[in-house]
């Protein structure tokens, strides 16, 4: 069980629940062509080939996580993200108040890749990216949004993944 469940602000939930639909300590794997948010990533159906496009690009996304939380900035994880980024299509839409805004202009797994582009690229700039992280645990690597006031958090979940280090370490120690 995650107590990492509180969503990252705005639109950055959907990279975080994207990320989570891995979850490793149950060994369970519920990204599919109607994973949950696919509705509202996508606005048509998706192929398996989508799908497992999809997959790729949330692992890659899942490595940059992990820097996020102090591990070094993998470089075939900013490859791979810089190799999605090229092939996207995203445009720049304004809203009837004048504010411009990212959007995809594609359909399919480009689509969701796309969107999800356009949220990670709007929430670097508003600062939010950063502090979405991933749990350094290897059993573990779930996405959680540190709302800690000094960014410090480093376990999805001190009384799970935080603990089984320290007794690691202890054990380690001794
Ligand atoms: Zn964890």
């Amino acid at each position: 069980m995650h107590d990492a469940d509180r969503p990252a602000p705005g639109d950055l939930r959907l990279v975080q629940r994207l990320v989570n639909t891995l979850d490793l300590e149950e060994g369970t794997d519920a990204l599919s062509d109607t994973w949950p948010d696919s509705a509202e990533l996508a606005s048509g159906a998706l192929s398996q080939e989508d799908v497992a496009r999809v997959a790729i690009f949330r692992e890659a996304v899942r490595r940059l996580l992990l820097a996020h939380n102090g591990g070094e900035v993998d470089a075939d994880a900013v490859a791979a993200l810089e190799a999605f980024g090229r092939e996207a299509s995203v445009r720049v839409s304004f809203g009837a108040d004048g504010s411009p805004r990212l959007q995809a202009a594609a359909a399919g797994g480009d689509e969701v890749i796309a969107r999800l582009l356009a949220i990670i690229a709007q929430a670097a700039a508003e600062g939010t990216w950063e502090r979405l992280k991933v749990c350094p645990a290897d059993d573990c690597r779930w996405a959680f949004y540190d709302f800690s006031r000094n960014h410090s958090r480093t376990w999805c979940d001190m009384k799970v993944c935080g603990n089984r280090a320290k007794a690691r370490s202890y054990r380690a120690r001794r």
